[in-house]
């Protein structure tokens, strides 16, 4: 009866330091905590001469022990482990007491145990492994401390599930903030072979992994070759390192386009490392830009189980936009490419366009000076026939020598060596020399007025030559009605000169003349849809123009007719 009394007592003492247990629990922040008040706090509850706990690894096919109170033979290592299947600990389905002798482990035995208690580390979700207490007596444990240990097991349970959540939601933020963080950096790089080679450091920079290599695709000789590489390995596998497809962790993802998560290379058979290498874990993940593997990301890590569920997750989403920015850089290579070939290309034509229009215009010269030639021959131009064929051929000439010019211009223009030779100009020879150079039909009607006091110019004789001639080729091309075409110079302003050329042509709609000046720019009107030209002359003049510091504009009513303007500086003195 007293022996009873006894151990009820005894019994609701240990039920009050349960509760104190599972209080300093609660305060628990890290799985070493629970550890250490399992520690300090299980004595109290039962007796024991050794504990210790086994929880099961991420894949679940090992456990690590951790001895908190030690046997005597101090060979005990803590965080050994073992497969799953290797003794009774690893089977998790212990409740009672087992004696030793019966227990399937005689690695108890060899440490002098006697009893065992083992109990599952289990919450209604899943089991994490077990805890266990031993004692050098025979027959040590009763079934009140099956059930108080049971308890132990519940709550010590419930506590690491609750921290490994907690540490996991932590784990999955911080990993997304330093993925963002090295996308960041890499999406700013344009060029494909730079990208992959730049993967590695970002990745060691923001996640801090052991070793961290990038091994692109080389499909022509099938191998893969090491072009991004950034960690302890830096030595053993220099750049440009080669592995054949199919060949290694690395090997097997680019061929089957999965990824591996290897957290014990000792038990993989596709791993190949060097001697040296110290790795346990591996995460190796395919970067495919559209369907295709382009490169594999490898990450190695010198302990066991280092890659879980947020890591694979993380990289995997991780290598997705790698692989958009990859085909980006790629896209913006070719345009890169495309766009540096017709800079040649354009630069050739150019070449070719200016040498043939300059070298047209020597015999065009030849021409024209001949035909002019003929003209002074009375006996040709009392024939009123052949007289004609002669200012044909002269017109003819002059509208090509215009024409090799503006080429000429453009090409110039576009490569940057229009050259000036700025002189002293006589304003009405320079507008009678572009009126000889156009030809007039009777139905228009000619006159020029020049103010006396902007006599000269200073500017590029043949070039304004070219924008006068332009202006009024354009003047009598653009009103084939006929009508008035007058050119009129006079001054501007303190120090500049006014030249206008003014039409009764079909004019410019207002919303067209933005464009007039621009480079094979057209007007859109019916009204000139039969009339042939490049777009070329205006935009030549305008750059002209702007060469000599003026500013050309056009004022112009449909129907009635243009003015086009320019200004130049006047010549001092
Ligand atoms: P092109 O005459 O060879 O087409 P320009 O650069 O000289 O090239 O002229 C650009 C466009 O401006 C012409 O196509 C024409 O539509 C318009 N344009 C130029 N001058 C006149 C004008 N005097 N009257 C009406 N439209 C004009």
């Amino acid at each position: 009866m007293k022996n009873r009394l006894l151990e009820a007592q005894d019994f609701s003492r240990r039920v009050n330091g349960l509760s104190d247990f599972l209080l300093r629990l609660e305060s628990a922040k890290t799985r070493e905590d629970v550890f250490r008040i399992l520690q300090t706090e299980s004595k109290s509850l039962l007796e024991f001469d050794t504990q210790f706990v086994a929880l099961l690894t991420p894949n679940r096919s090992q456990y690590a022990i951790t001895v908190l109170s030690p046997t005597k033979s101090s060979s005990t290592p803590n965080r050994e482990v073992s497969e799953v299947s290797e003794s009774r600990v690893g089977r998790l389905e212990i409740e009672t007491p087992i004696p030793v002798e019966q227990s399937e482990g005689g690695a108890w035995l060899d440490l002098g145990l006697k009893s065992m208690l083992m109990v599952p580390l289990r919450t209604s979700e899943e089991t994490l492994g077990s805890l266990s207490f031993g004692s050098y007596r025979a027959n040590a444990f009763g079934e009140a401390d099956l059930w108080i240990a049971q308890l132990l097991g519940v709550h010590v349970a419930m506590a690491l599930r609750t921290l490994s959540m907690r540490t996991g939601e932590r784990k999955r933020d911080e990993h997304l903030g330093s993925m963002f963080r090295a996308l960041n950096e890499l999406s700013a790089i344009l060029d494909p072979d730079e990208l992959l080679t730049a993967i590695p450091s970002a990745v060691r920079k923001h996640f801090n992994y052991f070793d961290v290599s990038v091994f692109a695709v080389r499909k022509e000789s099938n191998q893969l070759v090491l072009v991004g590489h950034s960690g302890n390995y830096a030595e053993y596998l220099p750049w440009g390192y080669k592995l054949n497809l199919g060949e290694g962790i690395i090997g097997w993802v680019a061929t089957r386009g999965d990824k591996a998560v290897v957290n014990d290379v000792s038990v993989d058979r596709r791993y190949v490392g060097p001697s040296e290498s110290r790795t346990k874990s591996v995460l190796a993940i395919p970067l495919r830009s559209g369907n295709e593997v382009v490169a594999v990301l490898n990450i190695e890590e010198p302990n066991l189980n280092a890659f879980d569920e947020t890591d694979t997750v993380t990289f995997q989403l991780f290598c997705e936009q790698l692989g958009n920015a990859y085909r980006n850089a790629m896209r913006h290579q070719e345009i890169r490419e495309t766009a540096e070939r017709l800079t040649e290309l354009d630069k050739l034509k150019s070449e070719f366009v200016g040498i043939v229009s300059h070298d047209f215009r020597s015999p065009l010269s030849s021409i024209m000076l001949a035909a002019r030639g003929l003209l002074k021959f009375e006996e040709l131009t009392e024939n009123k026939q052949l007289k004609e064929y002669v200012n044909i051929i002269i017109e003819q000439a002059n509208r090509l020598n215009r024409l090799a010019e503006d080429t000429l211009s453009v090409t110039e223009l576009e490569s940057g060596q229009l050259s000036y030779s700025f002189k002293i100009i006589n304003v009405e020879r320079l507008v009678q020399d572009a009126l000889a150079l156009v030809k007039f039909s009777s139905k228009h009607k000619l006159t020029y007025h020049i103010d006396p006091n902007v006599a000269y110019v200073k500017g590029d004789q043949n070039k304004l030559r070219q924008v006068v001639t332009n202006l009024i080729s354009n003047a009598v091309k653009y009103s084939p009605q006929g009508g008035n075409v007058t050119v009129d110079v006079q001054e501007y302003s303190a120090g500049e000169v006014l030249f206008s050329v003014k039409d009764e042509g079909v004019g410019i709609p207002d919303e067209q003349k933005d464009k007039l000046f621009r480079k094979f720019s057209r007007v859109s009107q019916k009204e000139v849809k039969d009339i042939r030209g490049a777009g070329l002359g205006l935009w030549i003049s305008k750059e002209i123009v702007n060469a000599h510091g003026g500013r050309i504009w056009c004022e112009s009513e449909v129907g009635k007719g243009s003015t086009f303007r320019f200004t130049v500086k006047k010549a001092v003195g």
